[in-house]
C-alpha cells in the first residue's frame, strides 16, 4: 500500500509541484480537519494546483487509478463536506491557488473568477468598479467562490439579492474524468436545453470541481439605513417585515432575528458590551435597507415602518445606526453569534427554513419541545428570517459540559426539530448542505423518486464514485474500474 502511496504522490507532485503536494500528516492537518474541529480524517495527499489543466491533470490521473478526490475551497462549511474520510485513500484538492481575476464586465455587470478567490476579494473586486458582488456570509474573508457555489451559499441579502443559484451566471468545471467544461458563459438569457451550471451549485463537489465562473454585479446602492429593533415576539418580527415590504419595497435588503440569549452569550463574548436597544426577555431584529435613493428618502421611511409598527406594538424600541461605523457595530452583533457558539461548545445546530408565515410556529413548537427533552438549554435562535430561515441552536446550560450535553441530547433534539420542520413541510438544510453530518437523514426524508433521480445524476456524471464520494449521497462502494492501470 505503502508503495503505491509513494508512486502515486511522485506522480501528483510531477503534475503541481512538490511544493504544493503534500503528504506528511503534520503539513496535511489544516486540510484535513473542518473549521470547528469536529470533522477529521486522513489524506493520501493534498494537492495545491494552480491552474485549471493542472486540475484537470489531478483529476484525470486520479481517474485512471481509482483514486477519490475531495475538492476544497475554505474549508469553512459547518457539516464535513470538505475534508476526507479516514481511508487515509483519497487525494484533497485546495483551490486557493486558483485566485485570479478572468476578466471584469461592469456594463454587462459581471466578473468572471477563478473559484479560489475569497468571497472577500471578490466583493473588494466588484467594489473598485463601483459595483457590489452582494453575497454576504460571516466566513467571507476565508470561504471561496467555489466554496459558495458549491454549497449554494445563502447570507444575510438573499431577500433582495437571492442565493448564490440567483448570482452565477457561468461555470468552468473539472469533470470527474478530467476533462474541462467551459460554461463561462456571460449570459442572462440562454434557452438552449438543460441549465448544466445547476449541476454544480449545491452539489458540494460530487459532480465535478468548479474551477471559475461568471457572477453577477449590481449597482453600488446610494443608501444604506440599518436599524436595531427590539420586539415583544417572533410573530411581531413577522408584522413588522410586512409592513417594512410595503413601505420599502426592494429596498428591504437584511432582516435579521435573534432571540435574547443568543444576544445574551454575544455580549459575554464580547466583555459585557452594551447592546443599541435592552434585548432581555425581548426578541430583535437587525433590519437593513438599501438603495438608489437619496439617504434621507431611504431614512424617513425606514423611520415610518418603525414607528407605525410602534403604533401597532410590534416594536418595543428601536436604534437606528446614524453613521457607517455605529451599522457595522449592529452587525457585529449578529455575525458574532455563530463563533460565540462555536467558542462555547455544546451547541446542536438546526439549519431549517419553513415558509416564512410558519417561523413563530416552528419557534413556539420547537422551543416547546426541546425544553420536554433537554429542560436547562438555552434557545440560542437566530438567522435569515427574510428567507424563512431559521438557526434554532439550543446550547448547553452552563452547568453542563460540552461533550455531556451533545451525547445525552444532540440526536434526539436534532431529530425533534427536524421532525417540526419537516410538519411544516420545511427543509432540515436550508443554507449549510448536507455533507455528511445530515446525508442519511436527509436522504431517509426524501421520496423515492426523489433519491432515484439524484442517484442517476450522480452515475451518469461520476460513474465510479470519485468524487466527494460518501458527501450529500448514502455511500455507494467505488465501482471497480476496467481500466486500472495495476502498479
Ligand atoms: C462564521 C461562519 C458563518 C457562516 N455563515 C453562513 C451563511 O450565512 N450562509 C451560508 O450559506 N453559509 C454560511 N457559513 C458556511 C460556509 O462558510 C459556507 O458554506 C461557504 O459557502 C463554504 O465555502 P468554503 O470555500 O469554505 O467551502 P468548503 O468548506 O471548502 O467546501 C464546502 C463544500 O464544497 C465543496 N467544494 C469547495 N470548493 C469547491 C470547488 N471549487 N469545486 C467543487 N466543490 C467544491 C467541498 O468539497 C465541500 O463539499 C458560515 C460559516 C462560518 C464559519
Amino acid at each position: 500500500v505503502k508503495a503505491r502511496a509513494y508512486v502515486h504522490i511522485q506522480a501528483l507532485s510531477c503534475i503541481v509541484g512538490s511544493k504544493y503536494c503534500l503528504d506528511g500528516r503534520d503539513e496535511q492537518r489544516a486540510y484535513t480537519v473542518d473549521y470547528r474541529g469536529i470533522f477529521k480524517g486522513r489524506a493520501m495527499a493534498v494537492v495545491r494546483p494552480g491552474t485549471v489543466h493542472e486540475v484537470s491533470a489531478v483529476m484525470a490521473y486520479c481517474s485512471k487509478q481509482g483514486i477519490a478526490v475531495v475538492p476544497q475551497g475554505g474549508n469553512t462549511s459547518l457539516l464535513g463536506g470538505a475534508v476526507p474520510d479516514e481511508s487515509g485513500e483519497s487525494v484533497v484538492v485546495v483551490l486557493s491557488r486558483l485566485n485570479q481575476v478572468r476578466s471584469i464586465d461592469p456594463e454587462n455587470g459581471s466578473a468572471t473568477v477563478e473559484a479560489g478567490m475569497t468571497l472577500h476579494a471578490v466583493r473588494e473586486l466588484a467594489t473598485s468598479v463601483g459595483m457590489l458582488f452582494p453575497l454576504r456570509i460571516g466566513s467571507e474573508g476565508s470561504c471561496q467562490i467555489g466554496g459558495n457555489i458549491s454549497t449554494n451559499a445563502g447570507g444575510t441579502a438573499v431577500l433582495r439579492y437571492g442565493n448564490m443559484r440567483d448570482l452565477v451566471l457561468g461555470i468552468e468545471a473539472v469533470l470527474p474524468d478530467g476533462r474541462i467544461w467551459n460554461g463561462l458563459r456571460k449570459l442572462r438569457k440562454d434557452n438552449t436545453g438543460y441549465d448544466l451550471k445547476q449541476l454544480f451549485i449545491g452539489s458540494e463537489g460530487t459532480l465535478g470541481i468548479v474551477t471559475a465562473a461568471v457572477l453577477k454585479l449590481f449597482p453600488m446602492p446610494k443608501s444604506a439605513a440599518t436599524a436595531f429593533v427590539a420586539l415583544p415576539s417572533a410573530d411581531a418580527a413577522l408584522k413588522l417585515l410586512g409592513v417594512m415590504r410595503q413601505r420599502l419595497g426592494h429596498s428591504v435588503t437584511t432582516f435579521e432575528l435573534m432571540s435574547d440569549e443568543a444576544l445574551d452569550l454575544v455580549s459575554s463574548h464580547l466583555n459585557g458590551e452594551r447592546l443599541p436597544v435592552d434585548h432581555r426577555g425581548r426578541w430583535c431584529v437587525l433590519a437593513e435597507a438599501s438603495s438608489g435613493d437619496s439617504q434621507s428618502e431611504l431614512d424617513s421611511a425606514l423611520e415610518e415602518a418603525l414607528s407605525h409598527g410602534m403604533e401597532q406594538g410590534w416594536v418595543l424600541d428601536a436604534s437606528v445606526a446614524s453613521n457607517t461605523a455605529q451599522a457595522l457595530q449592529f452587525w457585529r452583533l449578529r455575525e458574532e453569534i455563530s463563533d460565540a457558539q462555536t467558542r462555547t461548545g455544546g451547541s446542536i445546530r438546526c439549519d431549517i427554513s419553513v415558509p416564512l408565515s410558519d417561523i413563530p410556529r416552528f419557534i413556539a413548537l420547537a422551543s416547546d419541545a426541546v425544553r420536554r427533552i433537554a429542560p436547562d438549554s438555552r434557545m440560542v435562535v437566530y438567522g435569515h428570517m427574510g428567507d424563512g430561515n431559521v438557526h434554532f441552536n439550543p446550547l448547553r446550560p452552563s452547568s453542563a459540559g460540552s461533550a455531556e450535553y451533545l451525547g445525552q441530547y444532540e440526536t434526539s433534539v436534532t431529530q425533534a426539530v427536524d421532525d417540526i420542520a419537516t410538519g411544516l413541510e420545511g427543509s432540515i438544510s436550508a443554507e449549510h448542505g448536507v455533507g455528511v453530518a445530515k446525508r442519511d437523514e436527509i436522504f431517509a426524508r426524501k421520496s423515492e423518486v426523489e433519491c432515484w433521480m439524484a442517484q442517476r445524476v450522480k452515475q451518469a456524471l461520476d460513474p465510479y464514485n470519485l468524487l466527494n464520494p460518501g458527501k450529500v449521497l448514502p455511500f455507494t462502494p467505488q465501482q471497480p474500474l476496467a481500466s486500472v492501470a495495476a502498479i
